[in-house]
């Protein structure tokens, strides 16, 4: 067993085996060797069809052909210059034509340093220092959105090291409750520079807003001279071509990306209403820099991928991961499995509960042993699902009818496990 091997090695000198937390699991994780398409190869010779997509950058499967190409010829010509390229101009103007709320760009390297760049942009611009997340949101890993948050660190206490003073600025209530915001707004509205929000909440498994829910932030957002950023890492180009706000028709100030905008290379970005964006260095006083920064690698995946990304990419996309859902529904029903099947667009969990799932309190009522079995069972046939109960599955382009099929019947023979 050579990944249960690496994984006795890797303790060694990574802390816990891994380079981020969401990917170890018991008794160990596999050892990726390759990926193609759906497909995952790990270093043992087992073949995954694969949800979990590196967590979401994936959109389409593994080592796309166009994809590696154009990065190929790229990097013969240079990796990093510290000087600015024509193909950003490029990328940006494809952001600006695909998302709504994009005016001007800045491209930096994970979703994390989106965020945390959009925060103090956003306090740089309003004069205010507080921000409000939602419980169970995931914004990165750093010190101003630890709070409550979700991904890796739902199953865990709030991070050590990080003082009370870099968090005593974020608020934390729950999503889609309209009373809990007016109350807090109304008693700080004077403090708060942002709100920021996943539109659909993808790290705490996939909690859609309630109808009317992202029109009444914006609403009051406008009307109390509030920042509203929506933290699209994930629904960024997953969505639709314009993302949440496309989908759901709610355009905010300024949105972060990352993910599927490197094209399965690191990349992150934020966006927004020019005047906000010429606050940044060195056109504002907001700083903001980075050695990688719109590298011409990360680009050039970008450019590549997004090109790619049109109406008819995503009705296809769309319709074949309704069929799985539809497929999964049938499932629950035709046993009377009692379980929460959620999703949209390309992106669906099944929790483990009875309840309907709208905040982080109800997504808590998940039976995480019992999904831990689900996830072990569809590991044994071939299905790579991420492996915790507070993370979103997701489809690529490259997965086919058949991928759906085999998956769908591994499913049922995996909840028949969980419930023998
Ligand atoms: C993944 C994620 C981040 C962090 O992005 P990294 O590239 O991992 O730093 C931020 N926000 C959301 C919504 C995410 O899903």
């Amino acid at each position: 067993m050579k990944s249960e091997d690496l994984f006795k090695e890797s303790q060694k000198y990574l802390p816990g085996g891994v380079d981020s937390p969401v990917r170890a699991f018991k008794p160990y994780p596999f050892f990726a060797d390759k990926g193609k398409g759906s497909k995952l190869w790990d270093v043992d010779g087992n073949v995954y069809t694969d949800y979990c997509l590196g967590y979401g950058p994936l959109i389409m499967g593994h080592a796309p052909e166009n994809i590696i190409e154009s990065v190929y010829e790229q990097i013969k010509n240079g990796t990093t210059f510290g000087a600015p390229t024509e193909k950003e101009i490029e990328l940006a103007k494809l952001v600006i034509n695909k998302v709504p709320c994009a005016e001007m760009v800045r491209f930096v390297n994970s979703g994390t340093e989106a965020t945390m760049s959009a925060i103090r942009l956003a306090r740089g611009f309003t004069g205010k220092n507080k921000i409000i997340k939602f419980e169970g949101s995931y914004h990165g890993a750093h010190d101003y959105v630890l709070v409550k948050s979700g991904s890796g660190a739902a199953c865990l206490p709030d991070s050590l090291g990080v003082p009370e003073d870099a968090t005593k600025n974020t608020l934390s209530i729950p999503f889609n409750d309209m009373d809990a915001l007016s109350a807090l707004i109304e008693l700080e509205a004077d403090e708060i520079a942002a709100i920021i929000v996943e539109p659909v909440m993808a790290n705490i498994g996939c909690i859609e807003p309630q109808k009317g829910y992202l029109e009444f932030l914006r609403e009051i957002t406008e009307e109390n001279n509030i920042m509203l950023i929506f933290d699209e890492v994930i629904t960024g180009f997953r969505l639709s071509e314009g993302g949440a706000q496309e989908y759901f028709g709610v355009t905010p100030d300024l949105v972060t990306m990352g993910k599927i905008i490197g094209g399965g290379f690191p990349m992150g970005a934020l966006a927004g209403k020019k005047e906000i964006m010429e606050f940044i260095a060195p056109c504002g006083s907001v700083y903001q820099a980075g050695t990688f920064n719109g590298n011409p690698v990360s680009v050039t995946a970008g450019l590549n991928t997004l090109e790619f990304l049109d109406k008819k990419f995503y009705s296809g996309l769309n319709e074949k991961s309704q069929s799985l859902r539809d497929g999964i529904r049938d499932i629950l029903e035709d046993n009377d499995f009692n379980l929460k099947l959620v999703g949209l667009a390309s992106m669906f969990q099944i929790y483990f509960t009875e309840i309907e799932v709208k905040n982080y309190n109800d997504a808590k009522t998940s039976d995480v042993d019992k999904f831990s079995i689900y996830f072990q069972e569809l590991l044994k046939k071939g299905i790579f699902i991420p492996p915790s109960q507070f993370e979103c599955c997701f489809l690529s382009q490259a997965h086919s009818r058949e991928d759906i099929e085999n998956t769908l019947n591994s499913m049922e023979s995996a909840l028949k496990v969980v419930f023998e």
